[in-house]
């Protein structure tokens, strides 16, 4: 679960890591009351769950209340990725210095936690890596001994942090961990990390926070489960956590359904290459989405109402791997959704294992002219691949 902005900046003043003392609003009204009652310039910052906000214009700084009105008036309910602004934050305007990149992921090749920071901060910190990835600092962190001083000193250094900030950076960057290891998170970023001048003179600030929670451990942090944000986040993916599905939106135009994580990994990559060995410009997985082991009929049917309520879906692909998961309950499963759902989307099944005879058989026996069979996963791949582009 990715938490918002305001709410990782929430927990991480509660670690000790400063945060500007702002506020959510839902209307530019309260935009401007907030931006009164702060008083001086203030920064206000789309809430929605992706990166690159400021690139798509939804953080804007005003320098008046009634500037924040009109500000708030247009990020509030602009679209960012597909995604519709619901909420903003207004924060006091920092006044930057430098900004840093500074976050924390599992390293699951180490089986460690990972500390990054980079002088690179405020911008795409994939884009740092893929061009010039010596420029992050990286450093493994022992999950028992937490971070080493010595560590964040090689952090700080490593990113040309003057060094009249080194004490507080270290300390930022522990108390990163910690919130990090008590909420079981699988990412918490700073970015940007930013030096700022106050009235108090010139410290480091958390001016951006992202923090990303595994899902399996929620069950024990009820007050973390709770800030899930149900208007924030992709319909499908709430109706997907619904049905007991591992559903994740895409791009592409071809749905895919799959069961086990593995094998839907390798399906989506080779319908991505067949699209792109026969020059379909844009073909690809339309979704990851995982059935899970042992999954019948009517959560087969779920997850097709689901790729089907996508409309750049131009075609599905289901690839079957039967051991626990029955092949004619999967059958099954697709012809009941079809009684549900009127499409004329074109569909290839892919059945191996577990009664992928009888499944393949209940397929043809329904004589549907949208669904073909296949034999092996590439024949299958590139007839989806073809159905999409109506070949
Ligand atoms: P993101 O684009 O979604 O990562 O949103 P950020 O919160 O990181 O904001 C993007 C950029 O806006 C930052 O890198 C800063 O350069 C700028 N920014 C954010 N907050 C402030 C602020 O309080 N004052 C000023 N001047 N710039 C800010
Ligand atoms: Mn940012």
């Amino acid at each position: 679960m990715n938490l918002h902005e305001y709410q990782s900046k929430g927990l991480f003043g509660q670690f000790n890591i400063p945060v500007p003392k702002g506020k959510v609003a839902t209307s530019d009204q309260e935009v401007y009351d907030i931006a009164r009652e702060l008083g001086g310039a203030v920064v206000v910052k789309a809430q929605v769950l992706t990166g690159g906000r400021g690139k798509a214009g939804g953080v804007k700084v005003a320098k008046t209340p009634d500037d924040a009105r009109a500000v708030a008036d247009k990020i509030l309910g602009m679209q960012i990725k597909d995604l519709v602004v619901h909420k903003v934050l207004v924060d006091p305007a920092a006044d930057i210095k430098k900004e840093i990149y500074l976050g924390i992921v599992n390293d699951r090749v180490a089986r460690k936690p990972l500390i990054m920071a980079s002088a690179e901060g405020g911008m795409d910190i994939e884009e740092v890596n893929r061009v010039s990835p010596e420029k992050i600092i990286r450093e493994h962190i022992d999950p028992f001994l937490g971070l080493r001083d010595y560590q964040a000193r090689n952090l700080a250094s490593g990113t040309q942090l003057p060094r009249e900030h080194w004490k507080q950076f270290t300390e930022i960057a522990q108390n990163l961990f910690k919130c990090f290891q008590r909420y079981d998170a699988t990412l918490a970023e700073i970015n940007p990390l930013a030096i700022v001048s106050t009235s108090g003179g010139v410290s480091l600030m958390a001016l951006d926070g992202k923090i990303s929670i595994d899902d399996s451990a929620l069950f024990k942090m009820p007050e973390i489960a709770e800030m899930r944000d149900l208007q924030a986040e992709p319909a499908e993916e709430t109706r997907a956590r619904e049905a007991g599905l591992t559903y994740i939106k895409l791009d592409g135009d071809i749905g895919c359904m799959v069961n086990g994580a593995g094998l839907a990994m390798t399906t989506m990559d080779i319908t991505k290459d067949i699209a792109a060995k026969l020059g379909f410009e844009g073909s690809g997985p339309a979704n990851f989405l995982d059935i899970g082991g042992g999954a019948r009929a009517d959560k087969v049917a779920a997850a097709m109402r689901i790729i089907l309520s996508e409309p750049k879906v131009k075609a599905i692909l289901f690839n079957i791997f039967g051991g626990i998961t029955r092949c004619d309950e999967v059958a099954r499963g697709i012809l009941q959704a079809l009684g549900e759902v009127q499409t004329s989307v074109p569909m290839v099944v892919r059945l191996a294992g577990t009664n992928a005879k009888e499944g393949l058989e209940i397929i043809d026996n329904a004589k549907v002219p949208s669904i073909m069979s296949a034999a092996t996963l590439t024949e299958a791949a590139e007839k989806a691949v073809r159905a999409a582009r109506g070949q």
